[in-house]
């Protein structure tokens, strides 16, 4: 299976290395030169946007819906270019409404779709252990097996296409709303005499625990690493995403809208290039110089 990988980020880069370490047959491509330069020094074949070579599936890792359409559409544009019956997969997390047109359009041409959002970080992506969320047609996720299996530990089929990109915002709002709860949670018990990491053990074997508390707190926030791979202005973006999308399905307003304004608070603290942990790390550092005042 020839498989080209069009952004070699965080997250598409170390994607791109983990299928070449299975035995795909991977080009890399990348908008910018040192993007494209840093994954050929660790041996990936890499070719500029404008030379994309003929594949079986051609992989999408960009930032929003924006570039996913460009790279669809007009540069390079792969409704002209990519062979008939070739496969177009968006690892990106976008927004469904755009997904479910361009899917549209994906298959008029010829072409399969597959939209298949991703979690786990650029250490999922190096390890071949991301969770999938699958959106297209069942034939297709046969198709595509051996590559799901080699990318991720997990995949799961939730519905037709743009689905996987709606259970990804479904996702995202909850790891957003985790942070901030669990944050506020540690800062209470902290301030009530009870050390943080004692505190997380407690809640880790209660009802309480989440991917949060298992693994951003201990891995990322009580550490002080800061050093997930995930921007903030990401999960911002995902954050507006999932908003836009209850507010076009009329939903009643719920904390949803609650969380989106208290990640937009202060566009400095966290500022969008920093790790998104670090809206928990501001919350307790907030706490813990109130009470130490
Ligand atoms: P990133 O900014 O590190 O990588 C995106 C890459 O796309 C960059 O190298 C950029 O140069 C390239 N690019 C932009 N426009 C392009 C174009 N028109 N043609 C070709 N390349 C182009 O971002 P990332 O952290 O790897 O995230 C990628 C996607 O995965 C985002 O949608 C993000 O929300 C999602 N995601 C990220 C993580 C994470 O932990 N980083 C986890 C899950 C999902």
């Amino acid at each position: 299976m020839r498989i080209c990988v069009i952004g070699l980020g965080q997250m598409g880069g170390n994607m791109a290395l983990t299928l070449q370490a299975a035995g795909f047959d991977v080009t890399g491509s990348d908008l910018f030169d040192s993007a494209r330069q840093r994954l050929a020094e660790r041996g990936l074949p890499v070719v500029a946007p404008d030379e994309l070579p003929p594949s079986d599936v051609y992989l999408l890792s960009l930032p929003t819906s924006a570039q996913v359409r460009e790279v669809i559409e007009t540069s390079p544009g792969l409704l002209g270019l990519a062979p008939k019956g070739s496969v177009i997969v968006d690892t990106s997390t976008s927004d469904p409404v755009v997904s479910r047109e361009l899917a549209a359009k994906v298959e008029a041409a010829g072409l399969a779709w597959l939209d298949a959002p991703v979690s786990g970080g650029p250490k999922g992506a190096a390890t071949g252990k991301l969770g999938m969320l699958l959106g297209g047609e069942t034939a297709t996720i046969e198709r595509l097996a051996p590559m799901l299996e080699a990318m991720s530990a997990r995949y799961t089929h939730v519905g037709g296409p743009g689905s996987g990109h709606v259970v990804k915002l479904a996702n995202n709002y909850l790891c957003a709303a985790h942070l901030l709860t669990t944050a506020e949670a540690v800062a209470m018990a902290a301030r009530a005499g009870v050390d943080p990491a004692a505190c997380l053990a407690g809640l880790n074997s209660g009802s309480g625990r989440s991917a949060v508390s298992e693994v951003n707190f201990p891995e990322w926030i009580l550490s002080g690493r800061f050093d997930s791979g995930f921007i903030t202005g990401l999960m911002r973006k995902d954050l507006r995403l999932a908003r836009d999308a209850a507010e076009r399905l009329d939903m009643p307003p719920g904390l949803l809208q609650a969380v989106v304004e208290a990640w937009h608070a202060d566009p400095e603290h966290p500022a969008d290039s920093d790790d998104f942990n670090r809206i928990a790390g501001a919350l307790l550092a907030a706490a813990s110089e109130e009470t130490a005042s």
